[in-house]
């Protein structure tokens, strides 16, 4: 799968587009790429799903704030990360925004009632899923048990006979102008044009079945706590063979004994001693993965920031990586022995134990400054 385009490019309006804009953009693409105006033109036909995609997206006020903080992976559209990949399909584009189309093309499910019957579409499921810090960091394929709907085995579909299978019922009056010819859905398929043929004892009235099924999820790594990513098709099945609904996968993160996150950043607490804090030492760090040893140098304050470059975790959007940040906090005994105590106490006469610290020697404010500065 080639990578997606930015969906403002896509619609050719700015980051800050009004609603209206952006559905006034949408409607000239796809009245433009409309498949009746470019019969068997495949660009043609994906411009138009692009173009569908981006606005459903866009349209939508919580999946425009994800997909701005996020991006593609923040509505399901991780690049080769498997939500999504398919993009819309036709069904999807008609049944969600045929209205758009405001009458201009009959045929196609544009308007009120146009022809061709309705393709019901099935509920979204939604499960959360449990990830370290480790998976996260490297992307995770999951195998996952959902309790879905499925077609029943067995279920036969016949066309409606009060409509057959067109969905719409034509009404005839007679009116003093002449006969007045309206379309309604039709009743008893509720414009699905299908009926139950054979229905097995599982089935429900819809033609649907509960079952339990394994899916494969592939989740990006650098997703993060309260996340949710939508594997198109795979929730709940459509009535009478319709469309089925979404699987909404929602990230929870298994805090880390020692790491904490922040963003794309991890933080560490380091706590080193009295004697290594004065005369340098070799400290044992966490990362998600493994381990790092870093060099701590003679001298060092309690308080001081160290930064592992490119030691956090990925960005969702695969642009870049968070750093690690290492605090050292020097470690003050609670309990001494007798000759520890004295020695400290000879060392508290010590000049080099005076607290007398340079222009360096910065407070935590001014080095989280610099630390955003640099
Ligand atoms: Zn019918």
């Amino acid at each position: 799968m080639s990578q997606k385009r930015d969906y403002y490019e896509v619609l050719g309006v700015s980051k800050g587009a009004a609603a209206a804009e952006i559905k006034k953009a949408y409607r000239k693409l796809a009245l433009k790429y409309h498949p009746d105006k470019n019969p068997d033109n495949k660009e043609a036909e994906e411009k138009f799903k692009e173009a569908a995609e981006a606005y459903e997206v866009l349209s939508d006020d919580q999946k425009r704030q994800r997909y701005d903080q996020f991006g593609h992976a923040g509505v399901g559209g991780a690049a080769g990360g498997g939500f999504g990949g398919g993009g819309m399909n036709m069904d999807d584009i008609f049944s969600q925004f045929g209205d758009i189309f405001g009458g201009a093309f009959g045929g196609f499910g544009g308007g009120s009632r146009g022809g061709g019957p309705r393709r019901s579409k099935g509920t979204n499921l939604r499960v959360k899923i449990k990830l370290t810090l480790a998976e996260i960091a490297e992307g995770v394929k999951k195998k996952i048990k959902v309790n879905k709907l499925v077609n029943a085995e067995g279920v036969t579909f016949n066309d409606c006979s009060t409509c057959n299978g067109t969905g719409a019922q034509t009404r005839v009056a007679n009116t003093p102008f002449g006969a007045m010819q309206t379309q309604t859905t039709c009743s008893s398929c509720n414009g699905t044009g299908k009926v139950i043929g054979k229905k097995p004892s599982g089935a429900d009235n819809n033609g649907l079945e509960r079952k339990e099924e394994v899916i494969e999820i592939d989740i990006p790594a650098g997703v993060e706590e309260g996340m949710q990513l939508s594997v198109r098709g795979k929730g709940n099945a459509g009535p009478f063979n319709g469309i089925p609904g979404d699987l909404l996968i929602v990230i929870e993160e298994v805090p880390h004994e020692s790491l904490r996150r922040d963003g794309d950043n991890l933080h560490y607490e380091a706590y080193i001693n009295f004697a290594d804090a004065a005369l340098g030492a070799s400290v044992e760090v966490p990362t998600v993965s493994s381990k790092v040893k870093i060099k701590v140098d003679p001298g060092t304050q309690s308080g001081k920031m160290l930064r592992l470059r490119g030691k956090g975790l990925p960005s969702v959007q695969g642009y870049s990586n968070g750093d690690l940040f290492v605090h050292i906090n020097v470690w003050t005994p609670k309990n001494v022995s007798k000759e520890e105590k004295e020695m400290l106490e000879k060392l508290r006469e010590s000049e080099n134990f005076i607290p007398n610290p340079d222009g360096k020697e910065k407070g935590f404010f001014q080095r989280v400054k610099d630390m955003f500065q640099a």
